[in-house]
């Protein structure tokens, strides 16, 4: 049978209808959500996710405010920068897009970042508080993924859970959630030995390792749920060849575009998976929706609403044992 498809812009229109409620709550009690970004010099890529994060906002009736400092920007200069939206009381989130330009310390603008704003969840004390469960702004990706599990009435505690990945943005995150959800969890990575054997106990996967089609169907247990993170933009045309060579449709597209973005699974996958991710319209959604989700929820924390507006679910849920 194949397996159901877990749609990423389903379960995000879900967060969003959740999160109107939330905003409009907040608005009559004379708070505005506002999420700040800082895009530093012209990466193309970079441009269209910050633009996507700013449309969000005015979808959902957020603030927000577009810093686009030119990639000449120094560490002291961009650091002055974090330091006035710290300071500026009507900015709840603020998110840096990354990579930044390569003269900058990446590692000391991320953690001169305010906690309080830190809607990414990359400061070390967020993460420090999701390792000890406490409340915490949780990385959107991961949170996304648990909210894909949660919301598709995947059973997580009690599951074998294997991570294939262990990026401080994705794979450590995303272990801990599903630990902390009473998974047992395997965290996988490149010098992993028998990674199919690994994942063939795995009840739940979630390849977060950025290799194009490189979990292959044989590897899964039939039934697993399968969440596919792996982003990967292929335009090399040899490599095109390679992985669309039983596949003349996607073979077709990308020579019409000159590109094609893939995951991490095979598309074979849904033939032995219970549910699964597709890439694109799985979990690439969610992650923006988690980011509204943590800039109103810095905003409740911060501005001291918590008990009026009760859990917001979605991020909540991130940490919850
Ligand atoms: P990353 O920092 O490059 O980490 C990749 C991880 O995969 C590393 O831990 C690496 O192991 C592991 N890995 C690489 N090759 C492997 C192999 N052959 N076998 C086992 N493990 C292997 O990447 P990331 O930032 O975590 O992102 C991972 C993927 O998710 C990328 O495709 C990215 O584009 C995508 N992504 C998507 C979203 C979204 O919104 N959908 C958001 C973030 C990221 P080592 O540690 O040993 O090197």
């Amino acid at each position: 049978m194949p397996a159901r498809i877990l749609n990423g812009n389903e379960i995000r229109d879900q967060i969003y209808t959740g999160l109107r409620d939330e905003i409009a709550a907040l608005r009559s009690a004379g708070i505005q959500p506002g999420l700040a970004t800082v895009l530093a010099g012209e990466n193309p890529a970079s441009r269209i996710y910050v633009s996507s994060k700013l449309a969000a906002c005015e979808q959902l009736g957020l603030a927000s405010w577009r810093h686009a400092p030119s990639a000449s920007i120094t560490t002291r200069e961009l650091l002055e920068l974090i330091a006035s939206l710290n300071a500026d009381d009507s900015v709840d989130g603020i998110l840096v897009q990354l990579p930044l330009p390569p003269q900058v310390d990446a590692k000391s603008v991320l953690e001169a970042v305010d906690p309080a704003k830190d809607v990414d969840g990359f400061h070390p004390m967020n993460l420090g508080r999701l390792v000890t469960g406490k409340p915490a702004l949780v990385a959107c990706t991961p949170s996304g993924v648990m909210e894909i599990l949660r919301r598709s009435g995947v059973t997580i505690e009690g599951t074998n859970a294997v991570v294939i990945g262990r990026s401080d943005i994705v794979g450590k995150p995303m272990a801990l959630l599903l630990m902390h959800a009473n998974a047992t969890v395997t965290i996988c990575h490149s010098k992993t030995r028998d990674l199919g054997g690994v994942i063939r106990s795995a009840d739940i996967v979630v390849a977060a390792m950025g290799r194009p089609w490189f979990v292959s169907a044989e590897w899964l247990r039939p039934g697993a749920a399968v969440i596919d993170v792996g982003t990967n933009r292929v335009s090399d045309a040899t490599e095109a060849a390679r992985l669309f060579d039983k596949f003349p449709d996607r073979l077709a597209r990308f020579r019409e575009k000159g590109s094609a973005l893939v995951g991490d699974v095979h598309p074979d996958a849904e033939h032995v998976a219970g549910a699964i991710t597709r890439v694109p319209g799985g979990v690439g959604p969610l992650t923006i929706a988690m980011l509204m989700s943590n800039t109103v929820k810095a905003a409740r924390l911060r501005r001291g609403s918590v008990s009026s507006f009760g859990e917001n679910r979605a991020a909540a849920s991130a940490v919850k044992p």
